[in-house]
């Protein structure tokens, strides 16, 4: 079963239908097989958030937009699962900020993967996409593996970074090298969390369109009022806040003997 025409009926129709896309962009070689798997651990973590954009996330989109928009040199970083579950909004986003780049990075490198990747932003209007083959030919200090390698014009260079779905090694090194990291992430305990400046607890599908709406929004405010904003978040705090809504709801639904509405 490939899960692309899910009855609407199903009660699980919108996460079979992302799991679809997955497959669907794995099958074209945009998604790697390590790829699926890292989406399933994310899928059991929406779980236990109940599948929802939290307050603690709310809050941290507000702070990402503001840092973004604040940033001389923003990157957003693009792998295969972003480019399968979010690929309009990256645009979109890439659009709005006016100074943001577009950098292809990938845990499993290939070059046909990023040529593929390349191929889909450039056809959803992206003029230059960093980071292709050649183009990434700085290091990153630190991390060892094809994973170190970057554009010298971009995330070496950027001061935000923008990391949907990222891994702990790299988030660490990136913040590490005095960038402020952004990462989007559905599990609060993993170290591209705890390593992030700025970490929105959510699924990159709900995230993504609501950053755009953030930045949308708050794009006329001051360039004091979006500091203010963005020094104000405290990424520590916003974890524990999203550690504790789980706790609480799975003491709720225990209470309640689970078999209720989740
Ligand atoms: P880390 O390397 O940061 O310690 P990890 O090794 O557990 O984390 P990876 O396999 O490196 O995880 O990356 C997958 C991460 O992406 C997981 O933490 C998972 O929760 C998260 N993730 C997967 N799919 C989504 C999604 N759709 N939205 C948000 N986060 C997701
Ligand atoms: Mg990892």
């Amino acid at each position: 079963m490939e899960y692309v025409d899910v009855p609407p009926g199903h009660p699980r129709a919108e996460s079979l239908r992302i799991r679809g896309k997955l497959i669907k962009h794995f099958k074209e070689g945009v998604v790697v097989a390590a790829g699926l798997i890292a989406h399933g651990r994310g899928e059991a973590f929406d779980y236990l958030l109940g599948e929802r954009t939290t307050e603690p996330a709310l809050k941290a989109i507000e702070a990402a937009a503001a840092t973004l928009l604040i940033a001389k040199r923003p990157v957003i970083s693009v792998n295969g699962n972003t480019t399968a579950l979010a690929l309009e909004e990256v645009v979109e986003l890439w659009l709005e900020l006016n100074n943001a780049r577009i950098e292809v990075n990938l845990f499993h490198r290939s070059f046909e993967r990023e040529l593929a990747i390349e191929r889909l932003l450039k056809e959803a209007g992206v003029k230059e996409v960093l980071g292709v083959g050649d183009a990434a030919s700085a290091s990153i200090p630190g991390v060892l593996s094809e994973r170190r390698r970057v554009d010298p014009r971009g995330i070496f260079i950027a001061d935000a970074v923008l990391i949907p779905l990222e891994d702990g090694d790299r988030a660490e090194a990136l913040a590490k090298m005095g960038k402020t990291v952004i990462a989007i992430d559905l599990n609060p305990l993993s170290r591209t969390a705890r390593s992030a400046s700025i970490t929105i607890v959510d699924n990159v599908v709900r995230a993504m369109p609501k950053l755009v709406k953030a930045v949308k929004k708050l794009k006329g405010s001051s360039y004091e009022e979006l500091r203010r904003i963005s020094f104000e978040f405290d990424n520590r705090r916003n974890l524990a806040e999203a550690l504790r809504l789980i706790n609480n709801r799975l003491l709720e639904l225990a209470a309640k003997g689970v078999a209720l509405e989740l």
